[in-house]
């Protein structure tokens, strides 16, 4: 009876997921210098940030109109009126955004100007598909949750990170999931991400939507907002200019 207890005991305990589980420290991406950056949109792109005004973005918590700061030609992360989406949904597209993390930035690990790019909003909260955005200029963290990976699912090719202070961008070309009738998956989602003009997500295929304990799964969506993750570290709020999509055919 007592083994029996302990053996039961010990089978919950080998199935409780952990969050480490899931957080890997090798290999580490090769540190490079990128390249400078030229991101105008082109003629056909839809513009949804020109730093005048979040006109194309609400609150993912009620749809609200988006409280984020704008000023100077850039928005700045409102961590207490949360994430914010675009109006209109997306299925696949090219997308180009440009992000900075503030030179004071403190903080250590995954709380240091954490934030990210969810390619597919798929509800409320932190829920999609999220392309990590943080400070990964000389911040350990685990390498599958620092700038560039595809959060717990893909360590980025290299690390091309700048310096905070100094404006990065991302383009990424994202290719949604399909789904059959019944939920199930058709064809995964795929991503390819440029990180200041460097290569570093190959036209990953994606395990699903991104998860913080456990692992990832798909769950049915159409067409969905892109979202930006004002995340709960104290550390210092990060900005965005000059962010447009062309939807691909
Ligand atoms: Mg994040």
């Amino acid at each position: 009876m007592k083994a029996f207890f302990y053996f039961s005991l010990a089978l919950v305990l080998a199935q409780q997921a952990r969050h480490e589980d899931t957080e890997f420290y090798e290999p580490v991406p090769n540190v490079i210098t990128p390249g400078s950056v030229l991101g105008a949109a082109p003629s056909d792109a839809i513009v949804l940030f020109d730093g005048k005004n979040l006109d194309q973005w609400v609150s993912t918590r009620d749809k609200s109109p988006a409280r984020w700061t704008v000023a100077n030609g850039v928005m700045t992360v409102n961590k207490a009126a949360g994430n914010i989406e675009t109006k209109r949904s997306f299925r696949d597209f090219q997308l180009h955004i440009e992000w900075m993390i503030p030179e004071n930035i403190t903080g250590t690990d995954q709380a240091r100007g954490n934030s990210g790019v969810f390619l597919a909003s798929t509800g409320a909260g932190d829920a999609g598909y999220e392309l990590q955005i943080l400070d990964s200029y000389n911040n350990r963290t685990y390498v599958n949750g620092q700038a560039g990976s595809i959060y717990k699912q893909y360590i980025p090719l290299v690390n091309a990170s700048k310096k905070p202070g100094e404006w990065q961008a991302y383009d990424v070309v994202w290719t949604a999931p399909r789904f059959n009738v019944d939920g199930s998956l058709k064809s995964p989602a795929y991503v390819t991400v440029l990180h200041n003009g460097v290569l570093i997500q190959n036209h990953v295929e994606l395990q699903g939507e991104t998860v913080f304990i456990g692992k990832p799964s798909y769950k049915k969506y159409d067409a969905a907002p892109i979202k930006l993750q004002a995340h709960g570290d104290p550390s210092e709020p990060i900005s965005f200019r000059n962010i447009w999509v062309r939807e691909l055919p």
